[in-house]
C-alpha cells in the first residue's frame, strides 16, 4: 500500500528549447573571454543557467494566449486595467504605476521620497534598491537581525527586522530624516529568507508611532507568503492569497519586479495607497519610462503580468517552485556541502568562504567558486559577495560577512534531472576545492560593478 506519495510539478511541458553541451576546453576559453565573470558569458556557452530567476521563468499557455490579446493603444490599454485589477485584488494597493522592471519603480519611489541627507533603514540591502536610494542622496542603514548574516543560523524567519536596531536609527537621526523604511520580502541577499507576519506588523506599529512610511520590496512577496503559511503557526490555516494581502496591509505601497514572482520575462510596477505620491509617480513615469498606463511595457507584457499574478498565487505552483529549490538544497546538505540554511525561496546559496578558506576576501572566493562551477559543467551561477557589495561613497570596498554563490532557479524551466546534474557538479567542485587559487580584479565599472567587472587568475 502506498502511504506517502511524492508531489510533482503542476504542469506538463508543451514546448522545448534545446541546450548545448560544451567541452571543458570550450568553457575555459569562454571563461577567459568573459573575464571570469559569469554575467559576461554568452548564454549559448551555458548548459544549465542558474544565474538568476529574473525574467527567466517559463510562461504558461494562458500567458502566451494573453500576449495575443495585447491592446497596443498608446493610452488606456485594456491590459493596463486588467493588471490594475489584479494588483488591487492580490496586493491590495489602490494605485498602480507600471514600469519596465523593478528598478524603474525603485527609481520613481527614491526620486520622490528621498532627499539628500535622508536615511533609509532596510532589512539588508539589495543592489539596485540601495543604488537608487544613494543616487537620490539617501544613506541605507541595515536593520536586519544579526543572524541573517550567519549562513548556518537555523531560524525560520531570517529576514526579520531587529526592532531595537530600527528604534535606534530613529532615535539617532530623527523620524524626519527617514522618508520610509524599506522592507524586502523575501530577503534576496540573506539567501531568500522570509520575514514573519508578526515582525512585519511590529515594524508597522513602531514606524506608525513615528509617522514613518513603510514600503515593501514585493518582488518575492508571494514566496514569503508561502513561508509564513508553512512556518508561522498563526497563519497555517490561511491561504497564500489572504497572507499576501495582510502582508501588504502593513505597508504604504510596494516596488515590484514582475520578472521574479510574476512569471514574466519583463515588467514591474510601483503600487501605493497615497494619492499625492501616486500623482508624482504618475508625473515622473512619463519622463523615464512611458505613459502612466504602459510604463515602458507593451500591452501584451502588461497582460502576461496580470495573468502571471493569478498563476503565481496558486499554492500548487509555489509548492513546486520552492520544493525544487529545497530538493537541491537538501541533497547538498546530505553531501556535507556548506550552504546557507535554511534553504531560501528562490535559490540555494553556497558558502564560498567555507569552500576556499585559503582565499582572502579580496581574492574573491565567491567569484572564484562561480568560475569553477562553470568550468566543471557549464553551470552558470552568480557571485553574491564583495564584488556585488561594491564600494561606499568614500571608495572603500563594502566587506560583507557573507561570500556566497547563488544557484537561482528559474520558475517552471528545469527538470529534476537538471537538478541532479547541478548537485553532481557542485559536489565535484567541492571535492577539488583545496588546489584552487583566487582572482584579481582587472576592470572595475563605477555602478553595480558585479555586472561588468573583469578578473584574471592569480
Ligand atoms: C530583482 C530585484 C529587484 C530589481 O528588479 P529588476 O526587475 O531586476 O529591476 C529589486 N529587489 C529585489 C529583491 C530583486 O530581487
Amino acid at each position: 500500500m502506498v502511504t506517502k506519495r511524492s508531489w510533482a510539478e503542476p504542469f506538463k511541458i508543451k514546448m522545448v528549447e534545446p541546450l548545448r553541451m560544451t567541452t571543458r576546453e570550450e568553457r575555459e576559453k569562454a571563461l577567459v573571454e568573459a573575464g571570469f565573470n559569469t554575467f559576461l558569458l554568452r548564454s549559448d556557452d551555458v548548459y544549465i543557467d542558474l544565474l538568476t530567476d529574473s525574467g527567466t521563468s517559463a510562461m504558461s499557455d494562458s500567458q502566451w494566449a494573453g500576449m495575443m490579446l495585447g491592446d497596443e493603444a498608446y493610452a488606456g490599454s485594456r491590459n493596463f486595467f486588467n493588471l490594475e485589477a489584479a494588483v488591487q485584488k492580490h496586493y491590495g494597493y489602490k494605485h498602480l504605476v507600471p514600469t519596465h522592471q523593478g528598478r524603474g519603480a525603485e527609481h520613481l519611489l527614491s526620486s520622490i521620497l528621498i532627499k539628500p541627507g535622508d536615511v533609509v533603514p532596510g532589512n539588508m540591502y539589495f543592489t539596485t534598491t540601495r543604488a537608487h536610494q544613494e543616487r537620490a542622496g539617501g544613506a541605507f542603514v541595515d536593520i536586519i537581525i544579526d543572524q541573517a548574516h550567519d549562513p548556518s543560523a537555523l531560524l525560520p524567519f531570517k529576514g526579520n527586522v531587529d526592532l531595537a536596531k530600527l528604534e535606534a536609527v530613529i532615535t539617532r537621526v530623527g523620524a524626519k530624516k527617514i522618508p520610509y523604511v524599506s522592507i524586502a520580502a523575501t530577503v534576496n541577499m540573506a539567501g531568500g529568507q522570509p520575514i514573519s507576519m508578526a515582525n512585519l506588523k511590529a515594524v508597522r506599529e513602531l514606524t506608525q508611532r513615528h509617522g514613518i512610511r513603510v514600503f515593501l520590496d514585493a518582488t518575492r512577496a508571494m514566496e514569503n507568503a508561502w513561508f509564513i503559511q508553512q512556518r508561522e503557526a498563526s497563519h497555517a490555516n490561511k491561504s497564500m492569497a489572504e497572507i499576501l494581502l495582510e502582508m501588504c496591509s502593513y505597508s504604504d505601497g510596494c516596488t515590484m519586479s514582475g520578472k521574479k514572482d510574476l512569471l514574466v520575462n519583463i515588467g514591474g510596477f510601483l503600487a501605493l495607497n497615497d494619492w499625492d505620491v501616486f500623482e508624482e509617480a504618475r508625473n515622473l513615469v512619463v519622463l523615464f519610462e512611458g505613459l502612466h498606463t504602459y510604463g515602458g511595457l507593451a500591452g501584451r507584457d502588461l497582460e502576461a503580468m496580470a495573468r502571471g499574478i493569478s498563476e503565481a498565487i496558486r499554492e500548487d505552483h509555489m509548492r513546486a517552485r520552492i520544493g525544487q529549490v529545497e530538493y537541491v538544497g537538501d541533497r547538498l546538505i546530505e553531501l556535507g556541502i556548506p550552504v546557507v540554511r535554511p534553504i531560501g525561496g528562490h535559490a540555494v546559496f553556497l558558502d564560498a568562504r567555507a569552500f576556499y578558506p585559503q582565499l582572502e576576501q579580496l581574492q574573491f572566493p565567491a567569484q572564484t567558486l562561480a568560475a569553477e562551477l562553470y568550468l566543471d559543467s557549464g553551470l552558470r551561477t552568480m557571485e553574491r559577495g564583495v564584488v556585488s557589495a561594491g564600494r561606499d561613497k568614500d571608495g572603500h570596498n563594502h566587506l560583507p560577512k557573507l561570500e556566497l554563490v547563488r544557484l537561482t532557479f528559474p520558475r517552471r524551466v528545469y527538470t529534476q534531472a537538471h537538478c541532479d546534474v547541478t548537485v553532481e557538479s557542485v559536489q565535484a567542485v567541492w571535492e577539488n576545492r583545496a588546489s584552487v587559487r583566487g582572482l584579481e580584479m582587472i576592470y572595475e565599472p563605477k555602478h553595480l560593478r558585479f555586472f561588468q567587472a573583469r578578473f584574471k587568475r592569480l
